[in-house]
């Protein structure tokens, strides 16, 4: 297993092209704007090799028998499903921010189910490709993006029905040696500091769309690849300090690009679904399900932090032991702690697959990210409410840092005061930070946007049933 460190100087050994403000960046362990992304995702490393971590944070691998970083291990119990949404609220806690190495871990582990079950239907040898690119992956610690959502074009078309065949991720040329890809995926979290990607489908494929049912692994700096990487709210203050970010280590999100495919070659032995079109509708569910039991870790785990600095911002503002503030307080927390009673819940209720790993309750880790999309916005919205009007208006740091005019600002941004100015202005920033924009667009639509999850809840939920249990309660005979 890599430390922090050690992984940091990994990503100095590739290459990616990424581009950020039209500009080429060199490296990015050391880019302003890249810089807290990879503390946060090297913070998965450091705990990892932290005695005091050891139960959530590794495993043993069932590839090798090797203990492993847990973001490389395929589920192997009920404890294993558990320990994952542990692991992510204690790693959240720690960031305040996401940590990026879930979307690939996720990935993984839908694809050993689905390459087993393809290869059992069609005698295809994917799954034993994929174990060996898993083994490789867990030998040398390494991360991985998970690259699902393609650009998608007209929302209403198929894939192959796209005016531009690129808009979805599909094969070009089918080679003695492998194949050529041409695409991009969207809104890939950690994908500008991970060492490989995981390309999956984005959708249910249909007869036609066979060149779409494309899965396979590929190095971020491979040839004909090129990142482009988003902005955020706020994104420019890391340039003019740290007060300011509120979070100036680890960021907001996970720092996001846009990855375009142009022409690029997978050896056949980094290819794990050619065609299969007919495994695309599951293999993607089965993807979103585990991606949506995170939300109750790590979101809760942000929260832990956002529900501390706004009882903070209470105390520093005098209204903390207020009876309709603490009530607000114990909303937050049911809120967060709903999300995270979900997650438990569909990883308690995981079975085990014909393939040997196990998998979460479809249904219950659907519950979990259609909380998540409703749950952070309301957490958000007391904060601010707790908070104040100040999270809006605040003055510049360099303002703060101004003999002319930081005495001002440190006189008349007193609330409580036990308190300093400073520091009611450095939790007030931390607030506003995690409770802006960039974050609640993550709530909504990581992971699927919430018609997604509502689509999954009412095919799981078997309604014939419920119907059932009405006719005969009623004594109605159909
Ligand atoms: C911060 C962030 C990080 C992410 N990280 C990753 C990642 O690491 N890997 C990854 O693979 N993906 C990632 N995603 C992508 C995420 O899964 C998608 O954003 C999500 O699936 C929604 O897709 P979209 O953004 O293209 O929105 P759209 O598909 O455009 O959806 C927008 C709205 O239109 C609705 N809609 C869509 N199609 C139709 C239709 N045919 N008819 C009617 N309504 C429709 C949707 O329900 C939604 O309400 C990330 C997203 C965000 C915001």
């Amino acid at each position: 297993m890599m430390t922090g460190n050690e992984y940091k100087e990994s990503l100095r050994k590739i290459h990616p092209r990424i581009y950020y403000m039209g500009e080429k960046i060199d490296c990015v362990v050391d880019h302003p704007m890249i810089k807290p992304h990879v503390n946060s995702a090297a913070m998965t490393y450091d705990l990892a090799c932290d005695p005091m971590y050891e139960n959530l944070m590794t495993a043993t691998s069932h590839l090798t028998g090797k203990k492993v970083n847990r973001f490389t291990h395929i589920h192997q119990s009920i404890e294993d499903l558990v320990n994952k949404v542990k692991m992510m609220r204690m790693i959240a806690q720690k960031t305040g921010t996401c940590f990026q190495r879930c979307v690939g871990f996720d990935a993984m582990n839908a694809t050993f189910i689905t390459t087993y079950n393809m290869d059992k239907k069609y005698g295809t040898n994917y799954h034993e490709r994929f174990k060996k690119w898993m083994t490789y992956v867990q030998e040398n610690d390494l991360m991985i993006a998970g690259a699902m959502t393609d650009v998608k074009g007209n929302r209403s078309l198929k894939p192959s029905k796209q005016a531009d065949p690129d808009l979805f991720t599909h094969v070009v040329e089918k080679r003695e040696d492998g194949v050529v890809i041409c695409g991009a995926k969207a809104h890939m979290t950690g994908m500008a500091n991970s060492h490989e990607m995981l390309i999956l489908p984005t959708t249910n494929l249909l007869d036609g769309d066979q060149d779409y049912a494309i899965a396979c692994a590929v190095p971020v700096d491979a040839e004909g690849i090129t990142h482009i990487f988003g902005r955020q709210t706020n994104d420019q203050r890391r340039l003019q300090g740290d007060l300011d970010t509120g979070n100036s280590e680890y960021a907001i999100v996970g720092g996001e690009t846009l990855t375009v495919l142009d022409h690029v070659f997978v050896p056949w032995d980094r290819v794990f679904m050619c065609g299969e079109t007919d495994f695309a509708q599951d293999y993607v569910a089965r993807f979103a399900a585990y991606h949506r039991q995170n939300y109750g870790g790590c979101k809760v785990g942000n929260s832990d932090v956002l529900i501390g600095a706004t009882s903070m911002i209470a105390k520093m503002n005098g209204t903390r032991k207020n009876s309709l503030i603490k009530d607000k307080l114990t909303e937050m927390i049911h809120l967060a702690e709903t999300m995270y009673c979900c997650s438990l819940a569909c990883s308690y209720e995981g079975v085990k697959e014909e393939a040997g790993s196990y998998y979460v309750n479809t249904l219950l880790a659907n519950e979990v990210k259609l909380n998540c999309t409703r749950n952070m916005y309301e957490i958000s919205r007391l904060a601010h409410d707790i908070a104040g009007g100040f999270i809006a208006t605040l003055p510049h740091e360099w303002d703060l840092n101004n003999p002319e005019t930081g005495k001002w600002i440190e006189k008349f941004f007193v609330g409580n005061e036990e308190y300093t100015a400073r520091d009611r202005i450095k939790i007030a920033r931390l607030l506003e930070n995690m409770s802006g924009g960039t974050a609640l667009a993550e709530s909504m639509h990581g992971a699927g946007s919430p018609q997604a999850m509502k689509v999954m809840i009412l095919r799981e939920s078997n309604v014939e049933q419920k119907e059932q249990f009405a006719m005969d309660l009623a004594h109605v005979k159909l």
